[in-house]
Parts: C-alpha cells; sequence; structure tokens
C-alpha cells in the first residue's frame, strides 16, 4: 500500500507525533551517509570488501596482527570521510535540534557528518575518527594531524611516546562499544516520546536493541529508510524514501504545520 503513498503522505503522521512529543531522538545508520559519498561499509556491492574478509582486516584481531593491511584497506575510504561533506538529511537533523524538536542523535557512522551539520547531541555509538589511541601505552592524540599525512602517504600513524601503533577510536569487529556512550543511548531510548530511526537497516546489535527499548518505554517509532527493516512492523509511521528527501520534507511540513499554529 505505501508505494501508492506520495512521500507527502507518508510524512503527514510523523509530522503530527513529532509536533507533539517533548522528546525526540534520532537514530542514524549508514544509509544518511551514502548521499554524502560514504559508503555503506557493510551493504552488499558497495565494492569496500572486494575479496577481502572483513573478519580478516576490520577486526581487532587481525588490527593486532596486521594492522598494516587495515590501514592499507582504509586508505582510499579515509579520503572519502575527511572530504564528506553533510547533506540535505544531516542538516535537517540539526535544523530539528536547533528548533527544539529533537533532543538528541544515536548514530552508528564514524563519519563525523552530523557534527559537520551542526547537530549538537550526538552520540556515537561505534566511535569516530576524531582521535586515534596508542594500543601499547593508551596515549590519545587528536587524529587532524595524522589524517592529513595518512591520506597523502598511507604511511601508518606511530605513537610519539614510546613507538606502539595507534588505532583510530573507531570500534572494529570484537571491540567493545563505548559503554558510557550505550549507557547514555539506553537512557535516551528510554526517555524518548518519539524515536526517528533514519537510513537504519538495524541488523546490528546491540544497536537494533535500542528502538525496543523505547516501545517498551511507550515511545512512538518512526522509521524513514528505503529497503525494509525487520521491525517495521513495530513502527507507527514508515516513510519507505530516501532520508534526503524525507527528512527535509518533513521539517518543511512540520514547520509549516507550526507557524499555522501559531
Ligand atoms: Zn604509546
Amino acid at each position: 500500500m505505501s508505494q501508492i503513498l506520495t512521500i507527502n503522505e507518508q510524512i503527514r503522521p510523523a509530522v503530527e507525533l513529532i509536533k507533539y512529543s517533548n522528546h525526540t531522538i534520532a537514530l542514524t545508520g549508514a544509509g544518511i551517509s551514502t548521499a554524502s559519498g560514504i559508503p555503506d561499509f557493510r551493504g552488499s556491492g558497495s565494492g569496500l570488501w572486494g575479496e577481502v574478509d572483513p573478519f580478516e582486516v576490520a577486526s581487532i584481531y587481525a588490527f593486532r596482527r596486521r594492522p598494516q593491511d587495515f590501514y592499507k584497506w582504509i586508505h582510499p575510504i579515509a579520503k572519502f570521510i575527511v572530504e564528506a561533506e553533510p547533506n540535505a538529511a544531516h542538516l535537517a537533523l540539526a535544523q530539528l535540534e536547533t528548533k527544539g524538536q529533537l533532543q538528541a542523535i544515536i548514530t552508528q557512522n564514524v563519519d563525523m557528518l552530523h557534527n559537520k551539520a551542526g547537530s549538537k547531541s550526538v552520540y556515537e555509538v561505534h566511535g569516530h575518527l576524531r582521535s586515534v589511541t596508542c594500543l601499547r601505552c593508551y596515549l590519545i592524540y587528536p587524529s587532524d594531524k595524522y589524517l592529513d599525512s595518512f591520506i597523502l602517504t598511507g604511511n601508518m600513524p606511530y605513537c610519539e611516546s614510546c613507538g606502539g601503533i595507534l588505532k583510530p577510536d573507531v570500534i572494529l569487529i570484537g571491540e567493545q562499544l563505548p559503554v558510557d556512550v550505550l549507557i547514555e543511548a539506553r537512557q535516551l531510548s528510554r526517555e524518548c516520546e518519539v524515536m526517528l530511526i533514519a537510513g537504519s537497516s538495524l541488523e546490528i546489535a546491540p544497536v537494533c536493541e535500542l528502538p525496543r527499548v523505547a516501545i517498551e518505554s511507550g515511545a512512538r517509532l518512526i522509521i524513514v529508510n528505503n529497503e525494509p527493516t525487520q521491525i517495521d512492523h513495530l513502527a507507527d509511521v514508515v516513510i519507505r524514501a530516501d532520508v534526503v528527501d524525507a527528512l527535509p520534507e518533513l521539517n518543511s511540513n512540520l514547520f509549516m504545520a507550526s507557524s499555522e499554529a501559531i
């Protein structure tokens, strides 16, 4: 049935939910950044993995064994991420926050595009590229100076203090997610009245559990995604559209509706 509805018709019930919510949070995944040129790390056909087994390069075990393979694999991707600009969907969420209609974003993305778009309250459950950590002495460095040189040369960064290898503060396969961020994400999910899920296929634990936490606490769920997700049946509103079309449209409907109300 949803195929015959226009984006606008699909959006209308979402606008109503957000308009009357006192606490709305967004949960975003790779789908919100693909329009910014960041490939979906887990999407089939992204070409990212090629012949490479993700467990062989992007796991913490592989990193500790052969960091050079990880850095070789991540080299072309790092350039994409550093040069990427936020798209209309990131900007729409930042605008929602500025207007007081969005309290926080929980994201699976490590690309920092929500921050670049101007969002302030962002919980990055899979880490980020702002800093790197020495795996030997655990010193943490801002990644700026290493990133430029890495993108230029492809050479691995080393700790200035002990010579150990530096690892970007993104969560690799087999690594524990940042506990403090996860605790806050769960708390937000419990407290929210509306959870807006945008561009996440909700396949990866523990993030995929957050919508259930929200529902169990009485929240309403809005899902904006090109593809079906495994919890579409639990959502109050499912908008089957690209986030870069749907989110700005949602905002213009919402703010039009608010100005009419005033
Ligand atoms: Zn060190």
